[in-house]
């Protein structure tokens, strides 16, 4: 796995994060692997070294919870007997992904999970699948058939159906550390969780943290920098993390719900910033399945979710929401695109 965001050596905050960028002053930074992705962790303060092993132990809890692959997983349970009864963890994920997939009008769907199989995205070997044994597949896709009981816990599936929560469980383990780094009393972290993005209090200097946003054509390259404040995450989308080629055609692991094949909106990228790092996640995937104008138009209209958003398109355009106009920087032109 590629990390989509990655850290830009600026100043102190830079010196402090990567031994390379010059004198580590980090109090503790550990990497490790976990949810099928390349994490790291950084935090500062008396309490670092504890803080971070707290939140690396978090997220493969949440990970050896929530794996579709790992056997002793609740959601692998589910996905087999097609009902379970949830934890807090899995309740607060199937609620957020319900929501969303009903405010996206479908295109963030954690039910697209057998699709995702049959691709070879899933644990098996890629592959283009059989036009008919695709239809039948997508035919088990519809959020709308999980029946979750919010009462009892218990959710059921209907005969085929099965679940992945992968687009929007690294931004729940974003915050769940947030909430750590609280408990634990650190100063400032900030971690990379598979490109997710997170940051908690304040840099060494007091100067806002700054990530920048891969290029999904280059990854050596990045499009622009954005500065964030406490508490923000920053998370990117983008074909380019998961894919294989098959005839000269390039197929990635973002799935439309709509056709079963990976999604072709024009949009190679997209990056939101919201202060829910679930959210966030969630979003990021759905934007990338709707498209630039329903993104944007969801953008503007949609008042329960609060995020702003930069999207590349095919033809390397790139957009930017108003309310990170001040904080982006880039050499690229881009387009700033407004509430009216
Ligand atoms: P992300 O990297 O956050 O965009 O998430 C991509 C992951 O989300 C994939 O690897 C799948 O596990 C899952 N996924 C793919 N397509 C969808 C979709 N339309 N809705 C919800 N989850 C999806
Ligand atoms: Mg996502």
């Amino acid at each position: 796995m590629f990390r989509k965001i990655i850290l830009i050596c600026t100043a102190v905050w830079a010196a402090a994060s990567f031994s390379a960028c010059g004198v580590s002053s980090a109090s503790e930074e550990i990497a490790f692997e976990a949810m099928d992705t390349y994490m790291t962790i950084t935090v500062y303060g008396d309490n670092a070294a504890n803080a971070a092993q707290a939140a690396k132990d978090e997220i493969e809890r949440l990970d050896s919870l929530l794996s579709t692959e790992d056997e002793g997983s609740e959601v692998y349970a589910l996905n087999e007997n097609g009902s379970g009864t949830l934890s807090e963890d899995s309740t607060a994920l199937i609620d957020a992904s319900l929501k969303l997939w009903e405010a996206t009008d479908g295109a963030f769907d954690i039910s697209v999970y057998p699709v995702m199989e049959l691709w070879g995205f899933a644990g098996g070997e890629y592959k283009v699948p059989d036009e008919k044994e695709l239809e039948d597949t997508l035919a088990l896709v519809d959020a709308g058939k999980i029946v979750w009981d919010e009462e009892s816990g218990t959710v059921t599936l209907a005969e085929g159906m099965a679940i992945d929560f992968g687009g929007i469980a690294k931004g729940y383990a974003g915050d769940a550390i947030t909430d750590i780094f609280e408990e634990y009393g650190v100063t400032g972290a900030i971690a990379s969780l598979g490109g997710n993005i997170v940051v908690y209090g304040e840099k060494t200097d007091s100067t806002l943290w700054n990530v920048a946003i891969e290029d999904p054509e280059d990854m050596s390259e990045y499009l622009g920098v954005l500065s964030i404040e406490d508490g923000v995450s920053v998370v990117t989308s983008g074909g380019y993390e998961r894919y294989f080629e098959e005839d000269g055609v390039t197929y990635h692991h973002i799935i439309d719900p709509d056709t079963g094949y990976p999604a072709d909106s024009g949009l190679i990228s997209v990056t939101i910033a919201s202060e829910n790092g679930t959210e966030a996640d969630g979003l990021s995937t759905s934007m990338f399945v709707m498209g630039k104008d329903e993104a944007v138009e969801f953008w503007k209209s949609n008042e329960a979710y609060d995020f702003e958003m930069i999207l590349m398109d095919s033809e390397r355009n790139l957009y930017v929401t108003e309310g990170l106009s001040g904080s982006f920087s880039s050499d690229l032109d881009f387009e700033i695109i407004t509430g009216e």
